[in-house]
C-alpha cells in the first residue's frame, strides 16, 4: 500500500500547477503575478482619433489641425518597459504564451461601442513572414476574433511593398516609405465598419495607409485597435 498522505498529494499537485511569473520571477499561477499584472503601463486618457496620451479634452492638437482617415484608435498600452519587452518577445520569439495574453489583455480594455462587421491583422509582406515564420498582428487577431466573435479576414489585403523597417526613420520617412505599400484584394458588400489590428503603434503612418486603402475601396469607418501605443 502506498504510504502517500492525501495532503503530500495536493501540495505536490499545486507545485506542478505553479510557475514562475514572467517578469519578476515570484511564483504565480498566471504567466504574470498579480502585482505585475496590475503594474503593466495601462493606457489612461488619450486622444479619441489616434490614442495619444492627452491631458484634457478628447482630441490632440495634430488630430484638431489634420483629422486621420481611422476614426478611432484605442491601444491598451504605452510602449515602456515591461510592454516593450513582452511585446519583442512575443514577436521575435514566437512566444505564443504571451502573445495570447497580450491577446487576452486587449479582448478585456478595449472597448466595442459599436459592433465592427470584421477585424483585420496588418499583413505582414510574404518575404518578412516567411523570415520571421508568423504574424504576430495575425495571432493577436486570431485570439480576439474567438473571444468576442467578431470574424476575421487576413486576405482581404496584402503588403505589396517590403518597406525597410518603420524604426528609426522620421515621421515624414516613415509616411514616404509606407506609401503604395498595402493593396486591398476583396472586400464583401456588407462591411461597413472594420478594425484593423497591430502590435504596436508609432506614428500611425501604417495604419493610416492601409485605412486609406481599405475607404478607397468602400468601407465606411476603420479603427484600429493596438496592444500598445508609442
Ligand atoms: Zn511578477
Ligand atoms: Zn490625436
Amino acid at each position: 500500500m502506498l504510504n502517500f498522505k492525501s495532503s503530500n498529494f495536493i501540495l505536490i499537485t499545486k507545485r506542478l500547477l505553479l510557475q514562475n511569473c514572467f517578469l519578476c520571477g515570484s511564483d504565480s499561477n498566471q504567466l504574470l503575478c498579480t502585482a505585475c499584472l496590475s503594474d503593466l503601463p495601462y493606457q489612461t486618457s488619450t486622444c479619441y482619433n489616434c490614442a495619444k496620451p492627452l491631458k484634457t479634452g478628447n482630441l490632440c492638437k495634430q488630430c484638431q489641425q489634420n483629422l486621420p482617415p481611422y476614426t478611432r484608435v484605442q491601444a491598451v498600452f504605452s510602449y515602456v518597459y515591461p510592454v516593450n519587452k513582452l511585446i519583442s518577445v512575443a514577436k521575435f520569439k514566437e512566444n505564443l504564451p504571451v502573445l495570447n495574453l497580450l491577446g487576452s489583455l486587449m479582448v478585456k480594455y478595449l472597448q466595442i461601442e459599436t459592433r465592427p462587421d470584421i477585424l483585420i491583422p496588418i499583413p505582414l509582406h510574404p518575404k518578412r513572414l516567411r523570415q520571421r515564420g508568423y504574424n504576430q498582428s495575425l495571432e493577436l487577431t486570431k485570439y480576439i476574433s474567438k473571444h468576442t466573435g467578431i470574424p476575421l479576414s487576413y486576405n482581404s489585403c496584402q503588403r505589396i511593398k517590403n518597406t525597410r523597417p518603420q524604426v528609426g526613420l522620421s515621421t515624414s520617412k516613415r509616411a514616404t516609405n509606407i506609401q503604395d505599400a498595402f493593396k486591398v484584394n476583396k472586400i464583401k458588400k456588407n462591411w461597413q465598419y472594420i478594425i484593423l489590428i497591430d502590435d504596436v503603434m508609432t506614428t500611425g503612418s501604417t495604419v493610416e495607409a492601409l485605412t486609406k486603402e481599405f475607404l478607397k475601396a468602400g468601407i465606411k469607418r476603420v479603427d484600429v485597435w493596438c496592444c500598445a501605443r508609442r
